[in-house]
């Protein structure tokens, strides 16, 4: 096994310890050589790393991730993919980022070449998982088609870095994706957020992320709704002005009441309960928008008349699309919310299985629990 590397120090050994998904739920620690990056390319140091549900998914049941045309498991893959870092290293070309920088790192790299990527919907590149073989379209997706970040070093495209602004700690950065995919949501309702009602229905780390992303766009009123109170008073402190314990009051009756019966402009659904764009439609006023940022396990009735009849628009996002990280990132580099606040608990990257069953109990109301690796 490699030696911990200093934080100061930015020589590259020749192998690393990294985490590979072998079968369902098991997980290994492992030695790889250390990447290296070309064309456009850095290596990242990584420095920090939050678990996301969907690393659970991925470990329990292997997609989304994909890996050379199947399912991840056995495949000497590495997960993990909200991470930051240092860059260590510089490809080809490089002249975006210089070495020492601290960079947050986006997901989706995409194809760079399809139609969608052409247009900045990378997440939902037309060749996802296209990057093997005779079928190699370079898509890049960390964690999810290629290598991740439960490791000691990664290669990334320059256009999925974002620069850690000074003073901001490392736990804090690996933040700015969820931060992200918050504001791409926002992006899809229009993004003119500022003086319009604002619902956020579910308070996990999107939700959380989304009140604060639009609360510093200027949403009025910033409303969210929950079960447990310790998240909802974690949702006043990142900028909600109202919260509903679901459990003690109907959902939209209360955002009825808030808002003297018109109803919000906007819904971020974030629980995926099985009704809940049912209730989205009847929180927005007509003509509203939903973004869907989460969803149910099963197929769900929903009152499509309703939808039509009242001129609703609903939206489903993947990740973080069109450099809304970038977005994102200069909210936090202007301290316009306390993201911090959600980051619960940090473990070392030995400790990476501990770390996952406290996300995954919930252990101590762990929210973003971050694994430190350098
Ligand atoms: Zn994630
Ligand atoms: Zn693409």
């Amino acid at each position: 096994m490699t030696t911990a590397v200093r934080k100061n120090d930015l020589s590259i050994p020749s192998k690393m310890k990294a985490w590979v998904l072998d079968g369902p739920e098991q997980l290994r620690l492992v030695e790889k050589p250390v990447p290296q990056p070309g064309l456009a390319e850095v290596l990242v140091r990584i420095d920090a790393v939050a678990i996301c549900g969907t690393d659970v998914e991925i470990i329990t049941k292997g997609l989304p991730a994909w890996i050379e045309g199947g399912l991840p498991f056995n495949k000497n893959f590495t997960p993990g993919h909200e991470y930051m870092g240092t860059v260590v290293k510089l490809g080809a070309g490089v002249d975006e980022y210089n070495i020492g920088d601290r960079v947050a790192v986006e997901i989706h790299a995409g194809c760079g070449r399809c139609e969608r990527c052409r247009m900045g919907m990378y997440t939902s590149c037309l060749n996802y998982g296209l990057n093997y073989g005779d079928k190699n379209k370079g898509h890049r997706a960390n964690g999810f088609t290629t290598d991740g970040g439960f490791t000691e070093y990664a290669v990334n495209h320059v256009n999925t870095l974002a620069h850690v602004p000074d003073g901001m700690s490392d736990e804090e950065a690996t933040l700015i994706v969820t931060a992200g995919t918050a504001m791409y949501g926002l992006d899809a309702l229009g993004g003119l957020v500022a003086g319009e009602g604002l619902v956020v229905t579910g308070p996990g780390p999107i939700g959380l992320m989304s009140v604060a992303v639009g609360k510093a766009l200027g949403a009025q009123p910033v409303i969210l709704t929950g079960t447990r109170d310790a998240r909802l008073k974690l949702g006043t402190q990142l900028g909600a002005d109202h919260v509903i314990n679901i459990r003690s009051e109907d959902p939209v009756q209360a955002v009825k009441r808030i808002t003297g019966g018109k109803g919000v402009q906007y819904v971020m659904e974030c629980s995926g309960a099985p009704n809940s764009l049912n209730e989205a439609m009847d929180m927005v006023n007509r003509g509203g928008r939903i973004c869907l940022a989460a969803f149910p396990g099963e197929p769900t009735p929903v009152d499509l008349a309703k939808l039509v009849r009242n001129n609703i628009y609903v939206y489903g996002i993947r990740g973080e699309g069109k450099s809304a990280t970038h977005r994102a990132a200069a909210l936090m580099a202007q301290k316009r919310f306390p993201a911090k606040l959600i980051h619960t608990h940090t473990f070392p990257l030995e400790e990476l299985q501990t770390g996952f069953k406290y996300f995954r109990e919930r252990i101590e109301d762990a929210i973003k629990v971050v694994i430190k690796v350098h």
